[in-house]
């Protein structure tokens, strides 16, 4: 009898696949090294379980997106993580990352956090994003915001994805209650600990969202320019697609061209100054291949 459930770790050789009732410890099918397939962790897959714990996974179900680095699959949701101070703040990173998951056709919500340092700060960049992706603010070291996140990403399977030290680890540690990884917790950076295994792992919270818990990794890998064109840089924008049609042509770059929605709403402020020039930065990239 089948069974499906989701690849949560790989280790030596094993996959650990939980199926919402049980865990079990999986060996691949010959067929899938024969084809050079690789199960991933985050797969949905099919296995036959051959006892109350040990299975083998016979079939990898279609997967939504894939990444290299970390080597993962299926993620739902990004969680674009930025400190209001150390490190400082980058508006360049943060749309890097929110093209990467519309690249990867995911979610993506950001997380402002570290309000406790810079809170008026915490402010202005969540006033950027404001109507494009959901913003929570949130502090690690004093858990505010903590329910706002868990809301943001409840049921899927959401990553976090930000520039290292913006406290990635210290908010997993907050919403899976592992006092390993807490602000100030004994592990911290100091090589002992969970930081010595460097494994991804998904991790399943209380209510079922799923974490993944990616050490090592500062971060998805990004977008690079070579993974679009020209031409849909803007659609990875959600607030320039939104007036491309009302640009005076329909192939308008929003760079020079008269008659561009795109720039009359960033003279009006409808369309944010660092937005457009993390656009600008992105579109000039792909102009240099
Ligand atoms: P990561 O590299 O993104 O995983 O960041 P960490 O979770 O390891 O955090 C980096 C440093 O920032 C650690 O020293 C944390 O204790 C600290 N930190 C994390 N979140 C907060 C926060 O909300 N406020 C403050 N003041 N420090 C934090
Ligand atoms: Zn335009």
């Amino acid at each position: 009898m089948n069974e499906q459930g989701q690849i949560v770790k790989s280790l030596a050789g094993f996959y650990y696949v939980d199926t919402g009732k049980a865990e079990y410890r999986c060996r691949a099918r010959g067929i899938f090294k024969k084809e050079g397939v690789t199960p991933l962790v985050g797969d949905r897959v099919l296995i036959t379980p051959q006892d109350d714990e040990e299975g083998v996974v016979d079939e990898i179900l279609p997967r939504k997106n894939e990444f290299i680095r970390p080597l993962v699959a299926n993620v739902d949701v990004f969680v674009i993580t930025v400190a209001t101070a150390e490190p400082e703040p980058n508006p360049e990173i943060i749309d890097r990352f929110l093209v990467t998951a519309e690249l990867a056709d995911a979610d993506a919500c950001l997380c402002v956090n570290k309000d406790d340092l810079e809170s008026a700060r915490a402010k202005r960049i969540a006033d950027v994003y404001n109507g494009l992706y959901p913003t929570v603010v949130t502090s690690a070291l004093t858990g505010e915001g903590l329910e706002e996140l868990r809301l943001a990403i409840k049921g899927r399977s959401a990553a976090f994805a930000g520039a290292s030290g913006v406290g990635k680890t210290s908010l997993i540690a907050l919403l899976t209650g592992d006092e390993r990884l807490k602000v100030g917790g004994v592990s911290e950076r100091t090589g002992r600990g969970r930081h010595t295994t460097r494994h991804v792992e998904i991790l399943t919270l209380a209510d079922g969202t799923k974490v993944y818990d990616t050490p090592g990794f500062t971060s998805f890998e990004a977008a690079a320019a070579s993974d679009f064109t020209d031409a849909n840089i803007g659609a990875l924008f959600p607030e320039f697609a939104a007036l491309t049609d009302e640009c005076r042509f329909n192939d308008c770059r929003h760079d020079f061209e008269p008659g561009c929605a795109v720039l009359a709403a960033l003279e009006n402020g409808t369309i944010k100054r660092s937005r457009y020039e993390s656009y600008i930065k992105l579109l000039r990239k792909s102009e240099e291949k």
